[in-house]
């Protein structure tokens, strides 16, 4: 670790901002990190997004930079690539990158999440405030208002370089926005998201290394596998075709037509007793420019480009941030001014694209992988 240099605030101990954090205290920066939830790790219960993510080359590269590459990976389940299975209750395996052999890895969101926090603190002594939630900022004065979401109490800070990676609907961007020349839209889609779970003794009966889908056009859902042999199983569908589904019937029917291979899987009371009181989450895309505000502000992660999850790489794309600013951190010696300039350069037009092609993949998944996996299918078999 390198020698004491400046403090640093990192705003959300996500994904992102805790890998931020591991990385800048790394490269000898007093990190603080300030984050609205409750410690996870000492809470068992499951709250937030989906509950397992889907790893990749992105991802792991920017893990080694702080050397948790191989912990990460010990607590992944590797995906050669995918499972499709037709409505028919025929499958084939797709292997997702035959000739550089770059897999994806199936992680507990929790568990990454936990790891990374605790290397922040343990192996590079940055600071974690919890339930500390940004409640405002002076930019131009460059002071954070964070309220102690136990006493009320406000608290300011202030700091050379803040990083706010407080997720799709950061409070930072929000203060940000309202400067002039900034530029941000969003657009939630039409379809949400439930989560179910195929229990070990069930998820037994798939390959285990595998990412499974089940292309139905308008809908669709996945199954992404779990250390233990269970698999998670999101359900993207449509706001209205859920809410038509509301009971316990219907949800029976609309399995037996849609996925009558998954019925077994899933259990028939998972179907008809906790399917209908499950309330879908939305998704969302955001888009904005510029990343960083004078010489001080950066957005990196979700609050920089949140993404819909059809190409599986929000997370990794967000890792992939702290990646490039650590390069420009060796390229620019340290000047965060020339840091965060640059970031807003470099990773703009990139991250734009990855959530133009996860919208595009969102269109693809439902509506064309039947009839492209089928081409492909042949082409292998050709081959
Ligand atoms: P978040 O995970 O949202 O973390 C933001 C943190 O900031 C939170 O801890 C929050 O509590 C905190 N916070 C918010 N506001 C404040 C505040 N005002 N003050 C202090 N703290 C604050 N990505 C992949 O790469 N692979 C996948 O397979 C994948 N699957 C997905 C499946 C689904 C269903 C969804 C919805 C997303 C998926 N993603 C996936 C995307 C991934 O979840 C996100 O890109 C990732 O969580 C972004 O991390 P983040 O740290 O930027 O934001």
């Amino acid at each position: 670790m390198a020698e004491n240099k400046d403090e640093v605030v990192v705003i959300g101990g996500g994904l992102v901002g805790s890998l931020a954090a591991c990385l800048l205290a790394k490269r000898g920066y007093k990190v603080q990190l300030y984050e609205k939830r409750k410690d996870i790790r000492k809470n068992t219960l499951h709250t937030g997004k989906s509950i397992n993510l889907a790893l990749s080359n992105r991802a792991r590269r920017a893990l080694k930079i702080v050397d948790l590459e191989e912990d990460v990976l010990a607590s992944t389940v590797h995906m050669k690539g995918r499972y499709i299975h037709e409505i028919s209750g025929n499958d084939y395996f797709l292997p997702y990158d035959p000739v550089h052999k770059q897999n994806l890895y199936s992680i507990n969101r929790n568990r990454l999440n936990s790891l990374l926090l605790t290397a922040s603190e343990d192996k590079f002594n940055a600071e974690i405030f919890f339930e500390y939630e940004l409640v405002n900022a002076d930019l131009k004065k460059g002071i954070l208002r964070f309220r102690n979401l136990q006493s009320h109490e406000i608290i300011e800070k202030t700091s050379k370089l803040i990083i706010g990676a407080d997720g799709a609907h950061s409070s930072l961007r929000n203060v940000i926005q309202q400067q002039q020349r900034f530029s941000f839209s969003q657009k939630y889609i039409e379809h949400g998201y439930v989560e179910l779970i195929i229990k070990p003794n069930k998820g037994k009966l798939l390959d285990m290394n595998a990412f499974h889908l089940w292309p139905r056009r308008t809908f669709l859902m996945i199954a992404i596998p779990n250390p233990d042999s269970s698999f998670t199983v999101t359900l993207f569908m449509s706001f209205d075709k859920f809410e038509k589904l509301h009971n316990s019937k219907l949800y029976l029917e609309f399995f037996e037509e849609n996925f009558p291979d998954a019925i077994n899987l899933l259990g028939i009371n998972q179907i008809i007793e906790e399917l209908p009181l499950k309330k879908p989450r939305y998704l969302v895309s955001i888009y904005c420019y510029p990343y960083h505000f004078e010489d001080k502000f950066v957005l990196i992660g979700d609050a920089a480009h949140a993404m819909v999850p059809f190409y599986g790489q929000g997370m990794n794309a967000g890792f992939e941030d702290c990646t490039i600013l650590n390069q420009l951190l060796d390229l620019y010696n340290d000047d965060f001014a020339k840091v965060i300039e640059n970031f807003t350069k470099v990773r703009n037009e990139d991250a734009r694209s990855i959530c133009d092609l996860a919208m595009y993949n969102y269109k693809e998944m439902s509506n064309y992988t039947l009839n492209k996996s089928f081409r492909l299918r042949k082409s292998l078999d050709e081959f």
